[in-house]
Parts: C-alpha cells; sequence; structure tokens
C-alpha cells in the first residue's frame, strides 16, 4: 500500500543558478542530499535517479503577469486551472467561483470519496477556531479544501501532543505570537510528520514562510526560512518509512529569485522520493499534481502494484 506525503511549500520556484539565488547561496544540504550533491535549481530539472525525481511545473498556468497563491494553490489542490477560470491570477484566499472548485474537485475530498484515509497535518490557532465557529470563510486553498473534505484541524494541543505540526515547524515563531509551545528542531519536526504520514494514506504539510521571509527581501528572514526548510526536507528523506512516497511542491516561485520581491514567472520543483516516483514522471504543470496523485493512490488501493489491469480468471 503506497502513502503519500505532500508537502507544499508557498514560493519556492526552481530558478537559475546565481548569486541572486538563496538556493545556491545559502547551504541546503538536505535539497543537495536529493540531488546528488547539486543544489535545487533549474539546471537540475530532469535529475532521476531510483525512486527519485526532480521537476520542472509550470506555474503560470497560461494566464498573464505572475502566479497568485490562491489560483495556484486552487490549481494545486484540483487540477484545474482556476486563473483561467478567472481570466487573472488571484491573490491569497480564494473568492467564490474558486471556493466552489475545491469544495467540488478538492483533492482531500476526491480521495475520502474514494476511502482513503487523509489528513491535513497543520495546527492552527485559537483564533482560527473562533473565525470557523463565527462561520467565516476566508481561509486559505488548503484549509478551504480540507474543510469542504470534512476534514477535523488540529489544534496547539495536538501539536503540544506530537499529533500534528505548526506551519513554522520549530514553534518558534509561534512562541514570538505568545503561544508557549517547545521549540522543536526541523529534525524532530520531520520525525512527527513521517510518523503521522505513516498512519494515512495521504497526508498535506504546508510551509509558507518561504514566500513571507521572499517578500519581506529580508536575507536574515530568506537565510532561516530556508534553512528550517531544508533540514526539515533533509530529516524527510532519511525517516519516512520505505511505502511513503514524498512530494515536495510549490504553487509559484519566489524566494529563488532576490532581484525582486515579487512572485517569479519561473516553474515550481517537484520533487518526488519514494515508492513508484516515475509515475509522476509526465507531470508538467501545478494542475498535473492532483490527477497524479489520484491515480498513484488507486493504484496502492487495488493493490496490483504496476497499475496494469488485470484479467480476473
Ligand atoms: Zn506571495
Amino acid at each position: 500500500m503506497a502513502r503519500v506525503l505532500m508537502v507544499f511549500v508557498d514560493g519556492l520556484g526552481l530558478g537559475e543558478a546565481g548569486d541572486f539565488n538563496p538556493l545556491v547561496t545559502v547551504p541546503t544540504p538536505g535539497f543537495r542530499s536529493c540531488l546528488s550533491g547539486a543544489p535545487l535549481t533549474l539546471e537540475q530539472a530532469g535529475f532521476r535517479e531510483e525512486g527519485a525525481l526532480l521537476l520542472p511545473l509550470e506555474a503560470t498556468l497560461g494566464v498573464k503577469g505572475p502566479p497568485q497563491s490562491a489560483t495556484g494553490q486552487a490549481a494545486l489542490l484540483t487540477g484545474e486551472n482556476g486563473a483561467a477560470l478567472l481570466g487573472r491570477h488571484l491573490k491569497g484566499f480564494p473568492n467564490r467561483p474558486l471556493r466552489e472548485l475545491l469544495q467540488e474537485k478538492g483533492l482531500f475530498k476526491r480521495l475520502k470519496d474514494r476511502g482513503h484515509q487523509v489528513d491535513f497535518a497543520n495546527a492552527f490557532r485559537p483564533p482560527f477556531f473562533e473565525a470557523l465557529d463565527r462561520g467565516a470563510s476566508f481561509f486559505s486553498c488548503t484549509t478551504t479544501a480540507a474543510y469542504y473534505a470534512g476534514l477535523s484541524f488540529h489544534t496547539l494541543e495536538d501539536a503540544e501532543e506530537g499529533q500534528a505540526l505548526y506551519a513554522d515547524i520549530t514553534h518558534e515563531n509561534l512562541r514570538e505570537q505568545g503561544y508557549p509551545l517547545k521549540v522543536i528542531s526541523p529534525r524532530e519536526a520531520a520525525g512527527r510528520l513521517a510518523r503521522l504520514a505513516a498512519a494515512q494514506d495521504f497526508t498535506l504539510f504546508e510551509y509558507f514562510l518561504t514566500d513571507l521571509a521572499a517578500h519581506s527581501g529580508d536575507p536574515k528572514k530568506i537565510q532561516e526560512a530556508l534553512t528550517r526548510l531544508d533540514g526539515f526536507v533533509g530529516a524527510l528523506v532519511r525517516l519516512l518509512p520505505p511505502d511513503t512516497l514524498l512530494l515536495l511542491t510549490s504553487d509559484h516561485g519566489n524566494i529563488e529569485d532576490m532581484r525582486a520581491r515579487g512572485h517569479t514567472l519561473n516553474p515550481v520543483p517537484a520533487l518526488v522520493r519514494g515508492p513508484g516516483a516515475e509515475h509522476f514522471q509526465e507531470m508538467a504543470a501545478i494542475t498535473d499534481v492532483t490527477p497524479a496523485l489520484l491515480t498513484y493512490l488507486a493504484r496502492g488501493q487495488s493493490g496490483l502494484g504496476g497499475g496494469r489491469a488485470v484479467v480476473p480468471r
């Protein structure tokens, strides 16, 4: 039975190597360990070895202007081109047409409807639950997709007990906001997520400090956001059980090019590692992620291994 851990990283593009690219200038031993020592840049697109791939995914969706989070994440989580639907890229949180798309075609819901066990591993602060109770509908795409799938959202108590992970990976930003959770290392966080993913068919974890840091233009914040992610990813690939596939991807570029503070037109990486990674080799755009995940997990569910049709005798 194949399992999937999807790590969604906001604002991580696959850009050219150069002194403007923090994926080159900041030490990233974790990413490099996945790429035979090379940095996570456009030059490595097409990298493959046994059970591992790095693909460039087109993120502009054929719509003019820099890609944005609401349309990009909706594309990732539904397989539908939300930007073409709206005729533009939409920042931040989904509007009504995108919410309807997530309600109808969201990845969590479709997996659940097919009998898969799914979990959105992120923990949320109390204000989120207060907003939910008030009937607010202004949330990110991932949250909206989880909501329409009827998933239960994890609390900070869950994070404290090791049953969820806060979006900052280490709890450091959470502590700055006045929530006194114990700080954990990126390696501990990876071990926790690996354990949580082993209990599900599909687990999603979302990290967005990369996009926030890149928008700030502050080299220290950029280095911190990348170093934390890199330590986490490096540990994850060592700690994930052999039956669990890691798929790390993004909605649009940003942090890979410090010559500008906004989103880039670069493709985003799809870093795939684990059993049957080659199943994902045809992906070319962020709209291809959901269809590929659905067929990959269906294959595991049927127990057919290679995904070939078997004629019953
Ligand atoms: Zn952004």
